[in-house]
């Protein structure tokens, strides 16, 4: 397989399990069940799992997977972002959707949706990432809503889920070109909030930054396994579980990789408490005068 063929079977197995995700995320649904369900599927299908499935609810943008324990279920009126990561021989693709349980925010959700399309239609060699935030973010404020600006798409590289250019979801000055041949993520999002995320108290995710000396024996042994396992993709503390590490230990090992660099948290991304906000995302290959969409 060369690397296309890589990208395209990575964005059939993702755009499978997310579809798989807008099935599973009903009322009363556990979210640790539906995020362990989709990642077995995706390790099922032999690719690997290119971040920890995001199941993000109501004012929650991103970044929240479930914990080893946790007790997240699915409300009747939830507003629920499933995000998928796969990658094949380290070539991701990354997509997502928003489920409206109510059927009350569709327009939320159209929104988001119809930012996508928009901007995909526009994306090709040579246009610059400012001039697609523009699209998305007058696509979302026309429908009404607000697009959170500090959260963007991305360029995507080998193990590499943000490769340093990013695509905003609001016009800025960034002049910066998509070229031929780069795999890029888009993924607008659109809240009844203030349109801006801020950390919140809960992290679950985290990263390899650098392999550094480390004193502790639980922060050396998880460096190792996930080194070895994840490499420099994002992974779920949960998945740290069933290795036999304790909690305790998972939890000391965890706080000294943080606090010497080896790690980085990557908290849940929250806009202001009681809005709702939408995602919707697709990964795409840019070719000379359109883009290939590989997560349909
Ligand atoms: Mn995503
Ligand atoms: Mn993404």
């Amino acid at each position: 397989m060369d690397e296309i063929e890589k990208y395209l079977q990575a964005g059939k197995i993702a755009a499978r399990v997310r579809e798989k995700g807008r099935q599973l995320v009903r009322p009363g649904k556990k979210a640790l069940e539906i995020a362990e369900e989709l990642e077995k599927m995706i390790t099922d299908s032999g690719a690997g799992i290119a971040f920890p499935v995001n199941i993000s609810v109501n004012e929650n943008a991103a970044h929240y997977t479930p914990s080893h324990d946790d007790d997240l279920v699915i409300g009747e009126k939830d507003v629920v972002k499933v995000d998928v990561g796969v990658h094949v021989d380290g070539y991701i693709a990354d997509t997502a959707i928003t489920v409206d349980l109510s059927q009350e925010n569709q327009g939320l959700v159209e929104a988001s949706r119809l930012a996508l399309e928009n901007a995909i239609a526009a994306a090709k060699a040579g246009v610059s990432v400012g001039e697609l935030g523009e699209i998305i973010g007058k696509t979302i404020t026309e429908k009404g809503f607000k697009p959170v600006s500090n959260l963007t798409g991305h360029l995507l590289g080998r193990y590499v889920l943000h490769a340093g250019l990013s695509i905003p979801n609001v016009k800025t000055n960034d002049n910066r070109k998509l070229e031929e041949g780069m795999a890029v993520a888009i993924e607008p999002f659109a809240s009844t909030g203030e349109g801006i995320v801020k950390e919140g108290a809960v992290t679950e995710v985290f990263m390899l930054q650098a392999v550094v000396p480390v004193r502790g024996r639980h922060a050396r042994r998880i460096m190792e396994t996930v080194a070895k396992e994840y490499k420099t993709l994002p992974f779920a503390e949960r998945w740290l579980y069933g290795k036999g590490m304790t909690g305790f230990q998972i939890r000391i090992g965890l706080k000294e990789l943080v606090e010497t660099g080896a790690l980085r948290p990557y908290p849940v991304l929250h806009d202001v408490r009681g809005s709702l906000v939408s995602q919707a995302e697709h990964t795409i290959i840019i070719e000379k005068d359109s883009c290939k969409v590989i997560t349909r």
